[in-house]
């Protein structure tokens, strides 16, 4: 939005004109005393996204300057709300005070923005949420000619993660959704999909070389091939990063891991459309609940559940990293006393990440450093129950092993902490009392300075009480005036010839005065307080530098955050019937009595979730179900898909015994809904998602589809449900679960080897169904539509129309014209029962036809070429 010109602006907002110049896409919250006031355009979007008041504030070129404003003390809410809604805003803080002014400096005090917030650079606790992570992205497209491949880089600046990749530009959506970025740092003419209001432009990218050279300054290395084999775009995207981050900070880097670039391919590809189809960290509401993530998490702390955030949304395809991830669990589950030592430890362990993110960008408060010191001393112990079993029981697994060696840094800088920081300094440094007596002896000396001066201010007011005669003469401290006498009006009458006594105040009650003496003294403390505060604030900086100087912290933390994980998969195995699954590089496919993790953990008591078995084993590839509605399909299909997503995390699985040959890709499309917003039907959704499948599935994919070919004609859908499940079952060879309610397809085991018919199993009872939710070998016979009606509580009189419909129908007799037994309201039956009926007729003409010629052959008199001619006319009849 343009804004009006500055000419003519008052000071103050000519100031706020200069500061909004730089930064032209950022609300501009600028500091008015106890106030945060936009101004413009800025307040009408704030105070419309906020919905707070939006006022004026003077004017600007004859017209009215609308202003909202919010206060300083509780900016942090606001601010959630607006990066939450996508805004970035500008900080501007006063950097001038006015007690540093000459007497004749006029104009308003200065101003600077002091830091950018944007979605993806947050640290405050308030505007993050505690157990998923928070990563800014920049993809840089491939620098060479005629290549569309991408370089990404990616930064939790809260936790210091810091990794890259590379890959082909059509795998851009499947990225995107698997690492949810907050903010994208993307050159213009890249097209994000439906991430496109995260972007925040690069304009231009910047040269190899020089990229190479800063990163690998800020990292302290020669060279980042020490570091791995990187792609010249991820180290691109890397520096973009730092750069914009550094900007975004007011020129702080925070402290992050060396970066690790992924393999593209070492990651299961799970597409958008899959991923919100099985609501891993996400509901389709947008928020965690009945999710994968919220059922299965057990972890203690919050960069635990980060953690296991992070394993769920990347799967991985190798299986030796899968296995030393289960190494781990299983580990601690056959060690109980072990884990339950862990479990007790890890309750009293901080969020060191944050933490240690905060204070990397200069806001760390002297509860971060609290939150280090406890986070190293947990680690600590961590290592140390570690090392005690190790000594029992032989064998530790070479991935807690490798743990323990990162839990083991910092051991200087705890001795430190722990020597210096009070048990529990306060939130501000303000508030002092930040370092422990006998740490520091010079600010020892301050602070008993400050603390005898209160013992000589009540002597001197016992002083003053008996040299004037008055009791209730009182030395108090004020803000402005630092120590006075206060004496009441009464009081004060009765002193007589006291030319020490200097009047400084006096109100209608009040009479407040100060001497020579108690100046002196008045200064003298003022002193050593300002003294010992900004010692203890000089002592506070020197503690950060040596926290900071400690570049293994994030390790560190990340150890901490991993034991978490295997603890919880350790609570998790032992508590019902979970299962360790076994992977192979083969395409090997069974699950025997799985479970849907988040629907059982819904349903209420005394329902109990029905465990189903699959096996899509080489010679039985393909599954294909049928059943009624509310039988239990999806939950099936979506059951059989979580199951290769916990088991591919190194989780335990919940069934009795699993082995799954590795997926390289996985796609669900279970519950496909209406894209209206993108003005798109629901069958444009399911065309658009089956190219997708079937352009993109191999032979070592997952696929499960349920009721493709819903949103068109009977005779269309059932075409294109045949095509599509012939082309996965010969050309894609990939395993394949394929729900229906076109029963005619299970006719297709006949003619396709690998298919296996199976049906959700129903029990009929005085007219209506029960739901087994058991799968079970065979194929549907009826659909159950108007049984589910009545579930539903569709009215009878509907009901029994809709019987009466199709009796009619299933015994009408051959015929080209079917006539539909007309209702008294003369009910018409949609275009889609019509293409039913009439695809039923012409299946019935047709096998009518062939009777009749088969009737008619007697083979015995038939001469060859008779024959031939029979077969040319069945031929036809098809
Ligand atoms: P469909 O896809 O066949 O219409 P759903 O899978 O949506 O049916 O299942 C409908 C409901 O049935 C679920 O919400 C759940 O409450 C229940 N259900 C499904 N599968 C099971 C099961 N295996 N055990 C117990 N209840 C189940």
């Amino acid at each position: 939005m343009t804004l009006p010109s500055a000419k003519g602006a008052t000071p103050v907002m000519a100031q706020w004109f200069s500061l909004k110049k730089e930064h032209p896409d950022a609300l501009l919250f600028f500091r008015m005393g106890d106030f945060f006031e936009l101004f413009f355009h800025d307040a009408e979007a704030a105070a419309n996204a906020l919905d707070i008041a939006l006022t004026a504030r003077g004017t600007h070129a004859g017209q009215p300057i609308p202003m909202c404003g919010v206060p300083v003390g509780t900016a942090a809410t606001y601010l959630a709300r607006l990066i939450k809604k996508g805004f970035k805003v500008a900080v501007a803080e006063q950097t001038e005070s006015p007690k540093n002014r000459g007497k004749n400096q006029k104009g308003p005090l200065s101003r600077a923005v002091i830091r950018l917030i944007t979605p993806g650079t947050l640290t405050e606790d308030e505007l993050l949420n505690a157990s998923q992570p928070n990563y800014i992205l920049c993809i840089i497209p491939d620098l060479k000619k005629n290549s569309s491949n991408l370089g990404a880089a990616w930064i939790d600046i809260s936790t210091g993660i810091f990794e890259t990749s590379y890959f082909k530009s059509f795998q851009l959506d499947d990225f995107l959704a698997r690492i949810n970025p907050s903010e994208i740092l993307a050159p213009n003419q890249l097209y994000l999909n439906s991430y496109e209001n995260r972007q925040t432009i690069l304009n231009e990218i910047s040269n190899i070389k020089i990229a190479q050279k800063q990163l690998a300054t800020l990292f302290n290395i020669n060279s980042l091939s020490a570091l791995g084999d990187f792609k010249n775009e991820e180290i691109i995207a890397g520096y973009e990063l730092i750069t914009y981050i550094g900007q975004t900070q007011n020129g702080r880097i925070p402290q992050l891991s060396r970066p690790q670039s992924q393999k593209y391919e070492s990651i299961l590809a799970i597409d958008p459309a899959t991923r919100n189809s099985l609501e891993i960290l996400e509901n389709n509401a947008g928020n965690n609940q009945f999710t994968l993530f919220s059922s299965i998490n057990r972890a203690i702390t919050a960069p635990g559940s980060r953690m296991l955030a992070n394993w769920l949304s990347s799967p991985l395809t190798e299986i030796d990293k899968i296995e030393a991830r289960q190494k781990g669990w299983i580990y601690l589950y056959q060690n109980t006393q072990l884990l339950t030592l862990l479990r007790q430890t890890l309750k009293g362990s901080p969020d060191i990440s944050r933490s240690l993110g905060r204070i990397s960008v200069g806001r760390g408060s002297p509860r971060d450093l609290a939150s280090i010191r406890n986070g190293l001393h947990v680690a600590r112990k961590i290592a140390q129950i570690l090392s005690k079993y190790e000594k029992k029981i032989d064998r530790t697994p070479p991935y807690i092993h490798k743990i323990k060696h990162y839990l083991l840094s910092g051991n200087i800088l705890l001795e430190n902490l722990t020597k210096a920081l009070m048990e529990n300094p306060p939130l501000k440094l303000e508030e002092g009392s930040i370092i422990k007596e006998g740490y520091d002896e010079k600010l020892d000396t301050y602070r008993h300075l400050h603390q005898q001066s209160r013992q000589i201010i009540i002597d001197l007011q016992q002083k003053y009480c008996k040299k004037y005669d008055i009791s209730t003469l009182k030395i108090r401290f004020s803000n402005q005036l630092g120590y006075i006498i206060e004496l009441s009006r009464t009081a004060a009458a009765k002193l007589k010839d006291c030319p020490e006594l200097i009047l400084r105040q006096g109100t209608v009650n009040l009479a407040r005065y100060t001497t020579d003496e108690l100046n002196i003294l008045n200064t003298k403390i003022l002193e050593a307080s300002s003294n010992s505060a900004e010692y203890e604030k000089m002592l506070f900086d020197k503690l950060i530098e040596e926290t900071l100087r400690e570049r293994d912290l994030p390790l560190l933390a990340n150890a901490i955050a991993v034991i978490d994980v295997l603890q919880a998969c350790a609570t998790l195995y032992s508590s019902q019937e979970w299962c360790v699954p076994t992977l192979t590089n083969d395409t090997r496919f069974t699950l025997k009595n799985a479970r849907h993790p988040v629907v059982e953990a819904a349903l209420q008591k005394p329902d109990k979730f029905t465990p189903n078995s699959c096996n899509l084993s080489n010679n039985k590839r393909v599954m294909l179900l049928t059943g009624p509605n509310m039988a239990g399909k999806s939950t099936f299909l979506r059951q059989v898909a979580l199951n290769v997503i916990l088991a591919q995390s190194g989780l335990p699985l919940p069934a009795i015994n699993a082995e799954i040959g590795i997926v390289d890709r996985l796609f669900s499309r279970v519950g496909a809904s209406d894209d209206l917003a993108n003005g798109r039907s629901t069958f444009m959704v399911e065309m658009t998602e089956a190219a997708s499948i079937l352009n993109q599935a191999g032979p070592r994919s997952l696929v499960v589809i349920d009721e493709i070919g819903r949103g068109t004609s009977t005779l269309d859908g059932l075409a294109i449900a045949w095509a599509i499940l012939e082309t996965l079952h010969n050309t894609i060879q990939c395993r394949t679960i394929f729900a229906t309610h076109f029963h005619e397809l299970s006719q297709l085991t006949h003619h396709l080897p690998f298919i296996q018919n199976f049906t959700m199993k129903i029990k009929e009872w005085k007219g209506s169904i029960i739901f087994q939710y058991e799968v079970v070998p065979g194929a549907a016979e009826h659909s159950w539509g108007i049984h589910v009606a009545q579930l539903a509580g569709v009215p009878t009189t509907t009901l029994n129309r809709a019987k009466s419909v199709l009796q009619t129908l299933e015994t009408q007799q051959y015929g080209s014209q079917i006539s539909l037994p007309l209702s008294d309201t003369d009910a018409t039956v949609g275009n889609q029962d019509h293409s039913q009926v009439n695809f039923d007729t012409k299946k019935r003409k047709m096998l009518n036809e062939i009777e009749t010629a088969f009737m008619e052959i007697n083979p015995d008199q038939i001469t060859p070429m008779d024959a031939i001619n029979i077969l040319y006319k069945l031929k036809k009849v098809i």
